[in-house]
């Protein structure tokens, strides 16, 4: 690993003044530490070379918490994934959440790692992450993209580009996005909301940037707004083993029902895209339509309907189409 020089947070306004600066802040001289769970891998493997590191442990009380009341769930860029996944609210009225936390990576790293930090993991393409291969359009600009005649077998199939096919890996993310969540920002502007949506990039032909965040962006918190579907929500996550490994594809359903009818369906998928997916055309294909084998057949087939193959990863456009079918139908037997 380079040396580093490390600092650490007194308050967010001093953690963003230590930050700030230009370009895609992936690539920023200085970064945040938050768990360190994806930021220490990546300086290891030369990957990320921050000259300093800023701690955010210290901020924990200012950054920290899960707060649930009527107009929603708020959950703090520190709190622990651990702490969020078994958190009474989450459990009860966001079953998404808890689940998408549960279910990834290993304990130990969900009582390490952040939420915040959680959002901005990189994709875990081994062209990216091992610096002995030359092409990576995400890692050097410009090299190329070794894994579009490479082994491509865990790689994107929605929203990919010609110059990187790179699954977002991570799963509370596409539930974030899957619930209509906002994303609370400091900046050198001052604070900010956006939709979470909006917080990732679409590879395009600049891959390397990967959020609409700048470099010393903070991120304080989420808010999922309170609907009549959030309870009736699961995220359904489909790997290559059951524990310890990323999705080859997942899918987050939240539906609110009239008897067997879809009033309003909330839909997003993971290890399929290239960024935190809401199938907009999955849900519009739903809502008024019975919720049986044929129409979450419908909204599957829509939500696939523009996805593109590589080779190795073409099996990802059936097995997306069973996950979220398969999501759709255990989300209509719920019991809520
Ligand atoms: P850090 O490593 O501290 O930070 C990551 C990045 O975010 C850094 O660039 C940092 O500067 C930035 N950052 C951190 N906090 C903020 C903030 N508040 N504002 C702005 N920028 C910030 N994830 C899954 O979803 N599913 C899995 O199955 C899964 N499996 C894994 C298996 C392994 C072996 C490993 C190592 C990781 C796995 N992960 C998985 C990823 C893991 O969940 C992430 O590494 C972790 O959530 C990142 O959080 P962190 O707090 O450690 O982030
Ligand atoms: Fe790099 Fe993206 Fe190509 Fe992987 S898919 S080698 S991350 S450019």
């Amino acid at each position: 690993m380079r040396p580093f020089a490390y600092r650490r947070a007194s308050d967010p306004a001093d953690a963003v003044r230590s930050a700030a600066g230009a370009g895609p802040p992936t690539e920023a001289p200085v970064q945040y530490l938050a768990g360190g769970t994806t930021l220490i891998d990546l300086m290891k493997l030369d990957v990320m070379r921050p000259e300093q590191v800023v701690d955010l442990n210290g901020l924990s009380g200012e950054l920290g918490g899960v707060e649930a009341d009527a107009r929603g769930l708020r959950l703090g860029a520190m709190t622990r994934m651990a702490e969020a996944a078994r958190h009474p609210a989450v459990l009860r009225d966001y079953p998404a959440i808890a689940q998408s936390l549960r279910l990834a990576a290993s304990p130990q790293i969900r009582n390490m790692a952040s939420l915040g930090g959680n959002v901005l993991q990189r994709t875990r393409c081994n062209y990216f992450r091992f610096t002995d291969f030359a092409e990576c359009n995400k890692r050097v600009p410009g090299s190329g993209c070794a894994a579009m005649q490479g082994v491509n077998r865990k790689h994107a199939v929605l929203g990919v580009s010609d110059h990187c096919i790179a699954s977002y890996p991570g799963d509370f993310a596409t539930a974030l996005a899957a619930l209509g969540a906002e994303v609370e920002i400091a900046g050198a502007g001052g604070a900010r909301r956006m939709a979470f949506e909006e917080l990732h990039r679409l590879p395009g032909d600049t891959p390397n940037v990967e959020t609409t965040l700048a470099p010393g962006d903070l991120i304080l918190g989420f808010f999922v707004p309170a609907g009549p579907w959030t309870r009736r929500s699961l995220y359904l996550k489909l790997r290559d083993r059951e524990s310890y490994e990323f999705a080859l594809a997942s899918a987050a359903v939240a539906l609110e029902l009239d008897r067997d009818v879809v009033r309003q369906a909330r839909i997003g998928l993971g290890g399929v895209a290239a960024k935190p997916w809401r199938s907009h055309e999955a849900e519009a294909a739903l809502i008024g339509r019975r919720l049986d084998e044929i129409g979450a057949g419908r909204a599957a087939q829509a939500a696939f309907a523009s996805a593109r193959t590589h080779g190795d990863n073409a099996y990802k456009v059936e097995l997306g189409k069973r996950t979220l079918t398969r999501a759709l139908l255990a989300a209509g037997r719920l019991e809520v």
